[in-house]
């Protein structure tokens, strides 16, 4: 009968090979786990304590560094008035796409002024990526002057356009005024308008105006296409120190101005140069220093 052979009854010189093998193995095993053994040793024990000092003092460098540059970049306050209208869907796209933070000035009586718009209204107050600060309930229905003329009127405008609105800021916008009282920034662009303005300041309402605005052809409604020059405008007067408050820019557009599919481009264009600049952050109104947010 066939019997089947076992390693051990083979011939000499096969099991010396046998044997040889396996001792190379154990050899090799013990090799490896010593040196194994040693590397983990020097993980935990053998690297000296200032490696980590080290690393938490870089750590600490680096977050400095960048919360330095923070300081350091020039604040934009990028503002649309007088919504809701036939620009501001667009606008509202815009900064969206864009990731940006935008402030819409509202005139409460737009809100009003047909279903599309008190549509635009319902979007804009149900989007909580985007600041809504007041603008007036009437916009003085473009009569400035007889507007400015009664200060205990406009403050019933802007308190009624509050309470329309449901702003949660204090910050107002004066119609066809460029207007300042916020915090030891008082700026008055047309004398007779003062005392209007005043009293709104003494309603609680922090008025803010702008640094530079974005123009546009208030026949065709299109946007002022020298962006290349409305931007270096920005950079010059933020270089100069030239703003209400140095270091910090209010840049004023109008909804209305984004209609048409190039100038919604040139929207985007100028946001774009603007976030893209690694020198300037874009913030909401109410950031602007010396806003306090209580409201009147
Ligand atoms: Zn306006």
């Amino acid at each position: 009968m066939h019997s089947s052979s076992s390693p051990d009854d083979g011939d000499p010189a096969k099991q010396f090979f046998l044997r040889f093998s396996l001792s190379l193995f154990i050899v090799l095993a013990l090799l490896t786990f010593s040196c194994n053994n040693k590397e983990s040793k020097k993980d935990t024990t053998a690297l000296p304590a200032i490696d980590s000092t080290l690393i938490r003092q870089q750590q600490q460098k680096a977050a400095d560094s960048v919360a330095k540059a923070a300081v350091l970049k020039k604040k934009i306050y990028i503002t649309f008035d007088d919504g809701p209208n036939k620009g501001t869907r667009n606008v509202l796209a815009a900064v969206k796409e864009e990731n940006i933070a935008a402030s819409f000035f509202i005139v409460g009586e737009h809100i009003f002024d047909s279903p599309r718009q008190k549509e635009t209204w319902e979007i804009l107050k149900s989007d909580s990526t985007v600041e809504l600060c007041n603008h007036s309930y009437t916009h003085a229905h473009n009569k400035y002057t007889s507007f400015y003329e009664q200060p205990g009127k406009v403050v019933e405008d802007f308190k009624q356009a509050q309470k329309t609105g449901g702003f949660t800021n204090n910050i107002a916008r004066m119609p066809g005024r460029n207007a300042w009282r916020i915090d030891s920034i008082e700026h008055t662009d047309i004398y007779e308008s003062k005392a209007a303005i005043d009293s709104l300041h003494q309603a609680g309402f922090a008025i803010m105006g702008w640094d530079i605005e974005w123009m546009f052809d208030h026949k065709t409604l299109a946007v002022d296409t020298a962006t290349s020059l409305l931007l270096r405008r920005i950079d010059n007067m933020l270089a100069a120190g030239k703003t209400k408050k140095p270091g910090h820019l209010v840049l004023l557009a109008h909804d209305q101005a984004f209609q048409k599919t190039e100038d919604i481009e040139k929207l985007h264009f100028v946001i774009q140069q603007l976030k893209n600049n690694p020198d300037y952050e874009l913030l909401f109104a109410s950031k602007y220093p010396g806003i306090k947010k209580d409201l009147p």
